[in-house]
């Protein structure tokens, strides 16, 4: 059997290898800023944890490997100008925007976008970093080191926020979870819950929406969209090519995860539509400390990512699923964190089914 290389050696290289393990699959993250030669083989495969990287010893290696899935997609999708422009040309919603350029200015974009624009960072950007509010009341200007270098994007009132996690295999043939509703404090994810009952209307036209980029990149493995609902419209936030936070739901809620449907993707093995069980939520774990005592919470699956604690930094999540629903109420009132978590909390326990 072929090793499965995967560039990025993070949490989610950690949860794509856990997943191939099972499947008697080798799968190896590699570290970015790892220096050694890495014995790839002819017939290996690479996939990505990430969708940009810079060119070291490790990345160099491994992207001029021949059997690199969606190596071409990743620039088209790091990078945020081309990325919207993918979107317009194949005429899916999408937040109203520009490219900023050298001679942009906070006028033209307050006369075009309205009085709230978010520029975002072409590259680099996440958890909420790389963005920047040009606000009208305050007069905000353009700083010249986000000229060239941004999208301005106009500022959507949104109802809630939702996700669409799909899987296309080498033949064409796409699957896809349930709808996801996500709750972002401050521009990072915090929690998620799927199924909802509620979101099943929109399901069918975000999964036309996904198979349409998708088909178009001829991508092979997971692509998360990212989509703002606004009445009953979605529009697309954004995208990422690869396994995404708002899919971590799937390792409790679901036969088959998203990390196991990437690396079958990837590998060519068969995909066939995931087993839904019960309810899930996922609460992220952001800038906290390591409690071993959630363990004793009924239903939580601990996921700790072995990452030093920083203000801000995804350390972990919790998954919880169950058919009991009180179960997952009673899980919410045993969270005892700090700021934001309160809110997160209030949210869940306000979107979970009655
Ligand atoms: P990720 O970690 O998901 O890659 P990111 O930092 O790259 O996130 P976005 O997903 O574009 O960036 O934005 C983060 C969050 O900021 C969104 O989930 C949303 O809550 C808010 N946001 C983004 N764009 C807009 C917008 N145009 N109007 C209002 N809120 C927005
Ligand atoms: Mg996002």
């Amino acid at each position: 059997m072929s090793t499965l290389w995967v560039l990025g050696a993070g949490q989610l290289g950690a949860m794509l290898k856990q997943a191939g393990t099972p499947l008697g699959l080798d799968v190896r993250p590699v570290d970015i800023e790892a220096t050694e030669a890495l014995p790839l083989q002819a017939d290996d495969i690479v996939t990505a944890e990430r969708e940009e990287w810079p060119e070291t010893v490790a990345t160099k290696q491994l992207a001029t490997h021949k059997n690199f899935v969606n190596l071409a997609t990743f620039p088209q999708l790091a990078d945020r100008l081309t990325q919207k422009q993918w979107l317009d040309r194949l005429e899916l919603a999408t937040a109203p925007w520009f490219p900023v350029e050298q001679d942009s200015t906070a006028d033209y974009a307050y006369q075009t976008l309205g009085e709230r624009v978010l520029m975002k960072r072409r590259r680099g950007g996440y958890d909420g970093k790389g963005q920047y509010w040009l606000k009208q009341a305050e007069k905000s200007e353009i700083p010249d080191d986000w000229k060239g270098q941004a999208i301005a994007e106009q500022a959507i009132n949104f109802d809630e926020e939702v996700s669409l996690v799909g899987v296309r295999g080498k033949d064409g043939k796409k699957y896809f979870y349930p709808l996801t509703l996500n709750l972002h404090i401050n521009g990072i994810l915090y929690a998620s819950i799927s199924p909802l009952k509620r979101l099943d209307q929109y399901q069918s036209t975000a999964e036309v929406m996904l198979s349409k980029l998708m088909d178009a990149l001829d991508y092979v493995g997971v692509m998360a969209m990212e989509c703002f609902r606004v009445g009953d419209e979605l529009l697309i936030n954004e995208l990422a090519p690869r396994v995404h936070n708002s899919g971590h739901w799937t390792q409790a809620g679901s036969n088959v995860c998203q990390f196991e449907n990437h690396v079958r993707a990837v590998t060519g093995l068969p995909l066939v539509e995931a087993e839904i069980k019960n309810q899930s939520m996922m609460v992220n774990l952001i800038g906290v400390d390591l409690d071993y005592q959630w363990l004793n919470i009924k239903s939580l699956e601990l996921y700790w990512y072995k990452k030093d604690v920083r203000p801000g930094r995804k350390v972990g999540h919790l998954n919880f699923c169950t058919g009991n629903l009180e179960v997952l109420h009673s899980a919410l009132n045993s969270l005892a964190m700090p700021a934001p978590y309160p809110e997160a909390i209030t949210w869940l326990k306000a979107n979970l089914p009655a």
